[in-house]
């Protein structure tokens, strides 16, 4: 980093003087001065601080609003900065909490020059969407980035840090910490890789992440893959709308926008559906085992390359005309035709105690509950596919998981009863759940045995649930749609249903409720909706019954 004397070498020293001049010609027109503090121990003067002052001062020489004070860790200043090693680097610490532990060097001088340019602006340069998310930080963040001098990805999540901290300099700290600087910090938080963030003390991100999804990791405090991006708009006019952002909905979506119909999809709760819950999906093609969280992630990550997305927002009324009009919590949409993914959720049991310790011992989401189970005895409940590969998933986190059916036979698929068997699971047989007690979480369970009668109370500390979903119809109802006996969305094989223009797919259809049969209906009802639009069978139909009146 050090300038060179002008001289009439090489091409390298040529292009090496004609960086530093834009270099010095972009820290002279920063508003703002960038006051340096480091603390470091002259008794014990480490490599660390001999490499800090180094780089520091190749900085300095770029532009003398770059100052430097340089302290001994047992000064009283240090002790008022609540200095904890050396050697310690406060950035502009008259504006903002950054502090750098260890020394800006290798990969970690380009974190460094970005972070000096975003300071000496005074802005964080974040992005207008993670800009927003950022600004939705209401508490304390005080952010830990683990880093080392040879890890390509750890400038962008500093330089993540750090625009945070510019932007929510009230909430926000910063400490980037060199994991060979500081080894025992590194052990104590166990970041045996690096770039890991933790921020009040969790993990939100495990190697490099996008501005954004850096941003919604330290919001929600929990590492986020995917962002969403959100719209101001009020009102939003598509060809097709989708209702739900499971594989039925997200294939539509990637479908339809191929085709060149311009679609948005609207999901109220987490996209995915029921995938996002499945612990572990084995019969996927290409993938021989994948977390269903993680498939989700895939498939979101596809279709956001097409399809906006609104999410978190519930469909309030649906006009059905043309246009169709949507109002939703957040907007209105019109859109040419209506396509509803719904999905379906899940059944409850009926008996007493069930919805009152619901979220205290009763569970419908192994996935996201089981691991608050450890070591404790829980019932699961069921005995098709979700019951078997739940049942599975706890034995493998370490619950004691007992399978209760009511009749003796298991409806899941031979392969998955096996493992079930092979791995030891009980089974209560002809069993059926009468009551769930407990006063303040579940304690015991009473439990019939259909053939005999005979009733008797066993202890639990949970009771999972896994006896198949119901479809969410609530809008197919509104709209006046013709369901089945069953109580599904009538369609007429091609995913057309009773209304012009208003299509259904996956779980709200009923069938075999396969993340790959969901996918495919959503393929193939994009497909129907788009030859329609070209070719509009009701116009077909009306122009056929006049000629045959
Ligand atoms: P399911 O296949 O409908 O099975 C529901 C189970 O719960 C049945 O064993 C049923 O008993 C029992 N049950 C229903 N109501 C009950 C009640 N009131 N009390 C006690 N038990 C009751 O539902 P699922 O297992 O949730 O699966 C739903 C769909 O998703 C299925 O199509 C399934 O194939 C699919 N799925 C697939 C996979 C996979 O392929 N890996 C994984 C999960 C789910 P009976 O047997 O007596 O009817």
């Amino acid at each position: 980093m050090k300038p060179s004397p002008p001289s009439g070498g090489s091409g390298a020293d040529l292009a090496a003087e004609a960086t530093l001049r834009q270099l010095r010609q972009a820290f002279e027109k920063l508003p703002h001065g960038i006051p340096l503090v480091l603390f470091t121990d002259r008794q014990a003067d480490s490599v660390f601080a001999q490499a800090a002052r180094q780089v520091i001062r190749a900085f300095r020489e770029l532009n003398p609003r770059i100052t430097l004070k340089e302290y001994d860790i047992r000064h009283e200043e240090a002790r008022r900065q609540g200095i904890e090693g050396a050697p310690t680097l406060l950035i502009a610490p008259d504006r903002y909490a950054i502090r750098w532990r260890g020394a800006p060097m290798g990969e970690e001088a380009r974190s460094f020059l970005e972070i000096l340019l975003l300071v000496g602006m005074g802005q964080s340069q974040l992005s207008e969407q993670a800009r927003k998310v950022v600004r939705r930080i209401d508490g304390p963040r005080r952010v830990k980035v683990f880093v080392s001098p040879t890890c390509p990805y750890c400038p962008q999540q500093v330089v993540n840090a750090v625009k945070a901290a510019i932007e929510k300099p009230d909430l926000v700290s910063v400490e980037i910490i060199d994991i060979q600087a500081e080894p025992e910090l590194a052990d104590r938080y166990a970041a045996q890789s690096v770039p890991q963030v933790f921020a009040e003390e969790t993990l939100i991100g495990l190697g490099a992440q996008a501005e954004e999804v850096f941003a919604l990791s330290l919001l929600k405090l929990e590492p986020q893959t995917i962002f969403i991006p959100e719209s101001d708009a009020e009102e939003v006019q598509t060809d097709l709308l989708i209702v739900g952002g499971g594989p039925a909905g997200l294939t539509a979506g990637i479908y339809a926008v191929r085709s060149g119909l311009k679609t948005a999809i609207i999901e109220r709760q987490a996209l995915g559906g029921q995938v996002a819950l499945t612990p572990v999906v084995e019969n996927y093609p290409g993938f021989t085992s994948v977390g269903g969280k993680t498939l989700v992630d895939i498939m979101v990550s596809h279709a956001l390359q097409y399809v906006q997305i609104f999410l978190g927002e519930s469909v309030l009324e649906i006009q059905h005309g043309r246009p169709i009009r949507v109002r939703t919590s957040r907007r209105r949409f019109e859109t040419k035709s209506l396509l509803l993914a719904t999905g379906a959720s899940h059944r409850h049991l009926g008996v007493p105690g069930e919805s009152r310790l619901s979220g205290r011992g009763v569970s419908y989401c192994s996935t996201c509950d089981g691991p608050l189970f450890r070591g404790k005895s829980v019932l699961m409940v069921g005995g098709g596919n979700s019951a078997v590969t739940e049942a599975l998933h706890l034995h493998h986190i370490g619950v004691k998981v007992t399978l209760v059916h009511r009749r003796d036979k298991l409806r899941a698929q031979e392969f998955l009863s096996r493992q079930l068997f092979d791995n030891g699971i009980p089974v209560l047989w002809n069993t059926e759940v009468r009551e769930i007690r407990g006063e303040d979480r579940v304690r015991e369970v009473l439990l019939q045995n259909n053939r005999t009668g005979e009733t008797r109370a066993v202890a639990a500390d949970g009771v999972f649930i896994a006896i198949g979903y119901e479809p969410a119809v609530e809008l197919a109802r509104q709209l006046g749609l013709e369901l089945t006996e069953d109580g599904y969305i009538k369609h007429d094989g091609r995913h057309r249903t009773s209304l012009p223009g208003v299509y259904s797919a996956g779980d709200v259809e009923g069938g075999y409720k396969q993340i790959v049969t969901a996918a495919g209906q959503g393929a193939e009802a994009a497909m129907t909706l788009f030859e329609d639009m070209i070719h509009p069978y009701w116009m077909q139909e009306a122009t056929t019954r006049k000629a045959t009146a």
